[in-house]
């Protein structure tokens, strides 16, 4: 079997429900984009497949300072919202061990948009070890951010000039976000291709096409 994944739910089906056999791994603040979100992951194990699912409790209760969720309790999982399955991989080792390294890859697949915070509530996965799944992710991207500065090409500096604010992601040496010019999602940089895209808008190119699409975003902005 090869790994199922889907860490955006794009084939979850909707109003889908947590499996019942699946065991409450953990409850977590994601921050995206300028809030915050309760997330809840689940474990199952079943003879072919290990499995990671999540919900999303709505906007952080801590944060609105609502009554917090008791995400460790079952009923609880009734409430929850965008449930789907993000990863299923063969079963592997010990079951503690095998969904915090699902989590890890959870994390590490969103990074740029979902950030892991503040930690509500542990079931296999236990706070301590949220935590050093996320310092090491932190480490890991710190490292990435430092090396893809000491390298900054000229569609880096193009994206600078023109005012898109381009950052390293945080996932490889080469790899940058910067704003699409008038929308508010990222486009993407790779450095050392002179090369930028954006999946939204249907864009992609070098330099020179960058700055055609920022003078064409200006005119249509001047409409
Ligand atoms: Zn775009």
């Amino acid at each position: 079997m090869s790994d199922f994944c889907d860490p955006w739910h794009k084939h979850a089906e909707k109003g889908a429900t947590v499996p019942d056999a699946a065991r409450f791994a953990c409850a977590y603040e994601l921050f995206i984009s300028f809030e915050w979100f309760d997330e809840v992951a689940f474990f199952r194990r079943t003879e072919t497949a290990d499995e990671l699912w999540t919900g999303s409790g709505g906007c952080s209760a801590h944060r609105s300072r609502k009554h917090p969720a008791p995400y460790t309790d079952v009923s609880q999982r009734a409430t929850l919202t965008g449930i789907g399955c993000a990863y299923a991989v063969p079963p592997r080792g010990e079951e503690a061990a095998a969904c915090l390294g699902l989590v890890a890859r959870l994390f590490r697949a969103r990074v740029g948009f979902y950030w892991p915070e503040r930690f509500i509530a542990g079931g296999i996965v236990e706070k301590a070890a949220y935590q050093r799944v996320v310092r090491d992710l932190k480490r890991e991207l710190e490292r990435s951010e430092r090396e893809a500065r000491a390298r900054e090409t000229e569609i880096i500096r193009t994206a600078q000039e023109l005012g898109l604010h381009p950052r390293p992601s945080g996932t490889g040496p080469d790899s940058w976000y910067a704003n699409c010019p008038g929308k508010n999602h990222p486009l993407y940089i790779t450095a050392t291709a002179e090369s930028f895209g954006c999946g939204w808008c249907k864009r992609k190119g070098g330099v020179e096409d960058l700055r055609t699409f920022v003078e064409e975003r200006a005119k249509e902005g001047q409409r």
